[in-house]
């Protein structure tokens, strides 16, 4: 879990240039090296990796409920997910992996 360098010239990319690139509301961006100026492309496995992520707490649900909570305990649980999902988006650009096109 790294954040990923720039494949020509090794430079390691900012955590917020991958973050603004995997989170815009208009399409994915290519990011640019601020050294060697290489595009590099956002790669679709990437959303496919954070939608199965996104779920994740989803399969432990039923677990965590089935356990004898006390009332005040269980109401909380439902932060667990905007928790998760900001969570989640904060690390997302150490998973993020991104291509150059040939
Ligand atoms: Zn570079």
């Amino acid at each position: 879990m790294l954040i990923q360098k720039c494949k020509k010239c090794s430079k390691s990319f900012k955590w917020s240039t991958i973050l603004k690139a995997s989170w815009s509301w208009n399409g994915f961006k290519p990011i640019e090296c601020e050294n060697c100026k290489t595009k590099h492309y956002y790669k679709p496995i990437n959303r496919i990796i954070i939608f199965i992520l996104a779920f994740t707490p989803l399969i432990f649900e039923n677990a965590i409920l089935g356990l004898p909570l006390p009332y005040g305990i269980r109401s909380y649980i439902f932060w667990v997910y905007p928790a998760w999902a900001i969570l989640l988006m904060l690390l997302s650009p150490f998973f993020t992996r991104f291509y150059i096109k040939e």
